[in-house]
């Protein structure tokens, strides 16, 4: 089968992987110069299949004035004239409801579960060099209100398959040295094991070299913009780029927050709209005060992950219109929580600002599988999982498109 994947980001290029591998014909298309050069480039490179639980929860709604009025706040909001803006609101509020979120946690925790079972034996069976690391995670709490309501999370989470532990604030800093200088604000954390971290932006590019061999290998077309699907009858036809019209026998959509655009054109309404998020990758000057294990400041919303030598800082969730321009405020006031968690692990003589723009949609779940068109596969609305996910929902779509039954039901993760 002739197959194109619409976007070269970890979505798309974890889903051409298990096509290829199936020995279909497969062309990714992206308006980039290569694989990962959009939110997939530099996030926080966390594996984190056990903390997946959604931003929309009742918890979130006693916290939104103070998005609206602190500049500092973990989560901003910036209202737009723009009514895709105003209806992600409603439908993200509409599942800040106890029964949604549950709903949401226990499907996005069999999705994960699943992604790493895959990732695992992708990274057992083939050589990628992508700073891959099973050092597990400690989701640090600085406030006993919420290291309490963590630790019933924990109870509940591990009906689930979930392993972790509760640990005092000295148990984490005799597992994490690193901890030190944030000990005294420690009210307790939760341990993973069973976490994983590495670098997306690498590892697109190392399974783009894995689908470069063999007889069979992908090909690309960069530089290309993606303007219009042509639907006929039922199924689509063609897509129409700034370089000619692409022809296939099925297409699967992996267009980040692009995604709604090209469905839009064909009457269909796909709730995801930006969640920008920044990121630093620092260099490690020091390398005992560099954390080890990956660690989320949870009251800050900053996770860090030890990505070779460098140690990769990422955090904010600013609801703020759909441009991907870096505000230097947002840097600085990254930068400081490094220099409070961790001062000395590095010198901060570069920083690596970046910026990336989550595709989110309301209550969190990506959107995957059959639309309306026969031949037209959603891969989409990853939001703040999708380096998490990627393998999931790839192999997910290739075994729909394939017309095999997908490994996981897939309730809350369709269309309708
Ligand atoms: C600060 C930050 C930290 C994060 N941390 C983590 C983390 O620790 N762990 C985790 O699992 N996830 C994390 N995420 C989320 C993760 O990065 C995203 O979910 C993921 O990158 C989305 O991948 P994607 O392929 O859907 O989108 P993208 O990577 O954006 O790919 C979409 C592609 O489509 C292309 N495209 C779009 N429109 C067109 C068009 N019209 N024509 C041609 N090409 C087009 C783009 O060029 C792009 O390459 C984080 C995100 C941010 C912003």
């Amino acid at each position: 089968m002739k197959v194109l994947i619409l976007g070269a980001g970890v979505a798309g290029v974890a889903c051409a992987y298990y096509f290829w591998r199936d020995g279909h014909q497969v062309t990714v298309i992206d308006r980039n110069r290569d694989v990962a050069l959009e939110t997939s480039f530099a996030n926080g490179g966390q594996l984190s299949y056990s903390y997946v639980a959604p931003l929309a929860s009742p918890s979130v709604i006693p916290k939104i004035p103070p998005w609206l009025l602190r500049r500092d706040s973990p989560l901003r909001f910036r209202p737009e004239l723009d009514p895709a803006q105003w209806r992600w609101i409603v439908e993200f509020l509409a599942a800040c409801n106890n029964r949604t979120a549950d709903e949401t946690t226990q499907r996005l925790l069999r999705l994960a579960f699943y992604s790493r079972d895959l990732m695992h034996d992708l990274v057992a069976a083939e050589k990628l060099d992508f700073d891959y690391v099973q050092n597990g995670k400690l989701v640090v709490h600085t406030e006993q209100e919420s290291f309490d309501s963590a630790r019933r999370l924990m109870d509940y989470q591990r009906k689930l398959g979930a392993e972790q532990e509760a640990l005092d604030a000295a148990q984490a800093v005799a597992l994490e040295p690193a901890l030190e200088d944030m000990a005294p604000r420690i009210k307790g954390a939760i341990y993973t094991p069973s976490e994983d971290a590495g670098d997306c932006y690498k590892f697109c590019n190392e399974l783009k070299r894995l689908m470069g061999e063999g007889a069979n290998p992908v090909s690309y077309r960069f530089g290309v913009e993606i303007e219009r699907a042509l639907p006929s009858r039922g199924r689509l036809i063609g897509i129409e780029t700034s370089h000619g019209v692409f022809e296939a026998d099925a297409y699967v959509l992996a267009l980040g927050t692009s995604a709604p655009y090209l469905l839009r054109g064909m009457g269909i309404h796909l709730p995801v709209y930006p969640l920008k998020g920044y990121s630093l990758s620092l260099p490690i000057t020091d390398e005992r005060a560099a954390p080890r294990i990956s660690v989320t400041d949870y009251k800050r919303k900053v996770v860090y992950a030890r990505l070779g030598d460098e140690l990769r800082v990422a955090g904010m969730a600013d609801l703020s219109g759909r441009r991907a321009v870096i505000d230097v405020e947002r840097v600085g006031q990254l930068v400081d929580e490094v220099k409070m968690a961790f001062p000395r692990a590095s010198d901060f003589s570069t920083l690596g600002p970046w910026c990336g723009m989550r595709p989110a949609t309301p209550r969190g779940t990506p959107v995957l599988g059959a639309t309306r068109f026969s031949n037209l596969w959603l891969n989409a609305g990853h939001g703040a999982l999708g380096f998490t996910l990627a393998l999931a929902t790839g192999r997910i779509v290739a075994d729909l498109a394939a017309g095999r039954p997908p490994h996981l039901p897939l309730d809350g993760f369709t269309l309708h």
